[in-house]
C-alpha cells in the first residue's frame, strides 16, 4: 500500500493529513508513505520529522501522487483539481459534500474513489474516525480563547482590595461537540455560562458541565433530533419564539458563541442585527457557523468587525488556528479509518462495500457517484453496489 500525503493548496489551510505518529503507524502496517515537501510545515511538522519515521519526501504533488494507491488530504481537491490523479486512486479528505457538487462530479469524472471523512457515520465503532467531532472540539475551545482575547475585561470573578470584578456572562448557542467544549472552556476560565440547543439530549449534557440550560419549548425539543443525533429544522413558530427569547437573553450577555448547524442546510439564523445592537459595547460574539452561512446576521466570513462597540468574530477554519493539535487528531482519525480496512494478508487497503462506514463515506467509485445522498438517480448507486 503506497500512501501519498499532499501539501494543502487552499488558502489559509494550515493542517496536514498525517503526523509523524501516524506515518510511523502506517509503516507498521507495511505501508510506504510519501509526503510532499513542506506539507507539515504550518503544523510544525518539518519534513525531517516525517523522514525520521520512514517517509519519503516528494518534491511536488505530481511526484507524490505518481504511484500512490491512497491519497490523504485535509481538504478535497477543488473541482477540476483531479487532473493529476489516476483512475482508481483513492482519496480521503474533508469534502463538505453538501456544498461541493462540482467536486464530487469532478472526482467521478476522474475515476477517483473519493471518501468524505466528514460523512463518517456517528456509530460507536466509528467514533475514533469522526473528524467532525475531533475538529469541532478544538473549534469550541478556540472560540472561547478568541472571544477572551477580544474581550476587554476579565473572565473570572476577581476579589481585589480595590473591589470585586464580576465574572463574564457567556451564552453558548448550539450544544453539540463544539458548544459543549466551549461551555467547558468558559467554565474553566471562571465565566458564568448558559447554553441553548434544540435537542433534548443536550440539556443534561449542558447541565453536567455546570452551565444552565435555557429553552423556549421542551416539548418541541423532544422530537428535534434525527436518528443520527443531528438537529432537525425547527417549525416557524418555534423559530419565532426562540428569536424573541434569544433577543432578551443576549442583551444580558458579555460573550455569545454560536455553533448551531443543521447538516446539509444553511446554518440557522439565530442572532439578528437588532439583537447585536441591543448588546452592551465591549461584548463579543463568535460565529463558529460563519462558513455555513452564519448564525449571526452581521458576521462576515474571515473577518472581525465592530458593530457599535460589539465585536463579531467570523474566523474561518477555526480548528486550523490550532494547526498542530488539529492535524494530530485528524491524522489519527484517518489512520483509524484506513487501518480498519487494511487486509492483513495482502497489507492493502481493501474496503468492504457492505460496511456502513464505507457506505457512509464513499462518494465516488468507478466513474460514478455512489453515495445515496448525492447520486443523480438512486438506482445508479444500488446497481453499482450490487455489481460488486
Ligand atoms: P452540529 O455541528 O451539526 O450542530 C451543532 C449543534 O447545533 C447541535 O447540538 C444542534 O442540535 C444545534 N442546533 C441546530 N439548530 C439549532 C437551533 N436552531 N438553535 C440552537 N441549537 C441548534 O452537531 P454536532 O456537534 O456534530 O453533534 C450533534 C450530536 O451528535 C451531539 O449530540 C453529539 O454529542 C452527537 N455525536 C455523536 C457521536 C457518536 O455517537 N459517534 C459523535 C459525535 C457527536
Amino acid at each position: 500500500m503506497k500512501i501519498a500525503v499532499l501539501r494543502e493548496t487552499r488558502a489559509g489551510e494550515s493542517r496536514v493529513a498525517a503526523s509523524p505518529e501516524t506515518v510511523k503507524k502506517f509503516a507498521g502496517l507495511g505501508a510506504e508513505v510519501t509526503v510532499e515537501r513542506g506539507a507539515g510545515e504550518a503544523s510544525n511538522f518539518p519534513d525531517h520529522l516525517f523522514q525520521e519515521v520512514g517517509a519519503k519526501i516528494a518534491s511536488s504533488a505530481d511526484q507524490a501522487l505518481a504511484d500512490a494507491d491512497l491519497v490523504l488530504k485535509v481538504r478535497a481537491p477543488e473541482a477540476g483539481g483531479f487532473g493529476n490523479y489516476r483512475p482508481g486512486q483513492r482519496v480521503a479528505a474533508i469534502v463538505n459534500p453538501h456544498g461541493s457538487k462540482d467536486v464530487i462530479d469532478s472526482a467521478a469524472a476522474a475515476g477517483v474513489e473519493l471518501y468524505a471523512m466528514d460523512l463518517m457515520p456517528r456509530i460507536t465503532r466509528a467514533q475514533s474516525m469522526d473528524v467532525l467531532s475531533s475538529q469541532s472540539n478544538l473549534a469550541g475551545y478556540k472560540a472561547v480563547i478568541d472571544a477572551a482575547a477580544y474581550y476587554g475585561r476579565a473572565m473570572p470573578m476577581m476579589m481585589t482590595a480595590a473591589g470585586t470584578i464580576a465574572p463574564a456572562k457567556v451564552f453558548i448557542m448550539g450544544a453539540g461537540v463544539a458548544g459543549l467544549q466551549a461551555i467547558a472552556t468558559a467554565r474553566r476560565m471562571g465565566a458564568v455560562v448558559s447554553a441553548t440547543d434544540v435537542r433534548w439530549a443536550a440539556k443534561e449534557q449542558v447541565e453536567s458541565l455546570g452551565a444552565s440550560f435555557v429553552t423556549v419549548d421542551e416539548a418541541a425539543m423532544k422530537v428535534a433530533e434525527t436518528a443520527g443525533g443531528y438537529a432537525k429544522e425547527m417549525s416557524d413558530d418555534f423559530k419565532r419564539r426562540q428569536a424573541e427569547f434569544v433577543g432578551k437573553q443576549i442583551a444580558k450577555q458579555n460573550i455569545v458563541i454560536t455553533t448551531a448547524l443543521i447538516p446539509g442546510r444553511q446554518a440557522p439564523r439565530l442572532v439578528t442585527a437588532d439583537m447585536v445592537r441591543a448588546m452592551a459595547p465591549g461584548s463579543v460574539i463568535v460565529d463558529l457557523a460563519v462558513e455555513q452561512g452564519g448564525n449571526v446576521e452581521l458576521s462576515r466570513r474571515g473577518e472581525v468587525i465592530d458593530v457599535g462597540g460589539v465585536i463579531i468574530i467570523g474566523f474561518e477554519n477555526v480548528p486550523g488556528r490550532l494547526a498542530q493539535d488539529a492535524s494530530n487528531l485528524y491524522a489519527r482519525n484517518l489512520f483509524n479509518f484506513i487501518s480498519a480496512f487494511v487486509n492483513k494478508d495482502t497489507k492493502a487497503f481493501d474496503p468492504d462495500w457492505n460496511d456502513d462506514i464505507i457506505k457512509g463515506v464513499a462518494l465516488t467509485r468507478g466513474g460514478l457517484i455512489v453515495h445515496p445522498l448525492f447520486a443523480p438517480a438512486p438506482s445508479a448507486a444500488s446497481d453499482q453496489t450490487a455489481a460488486e
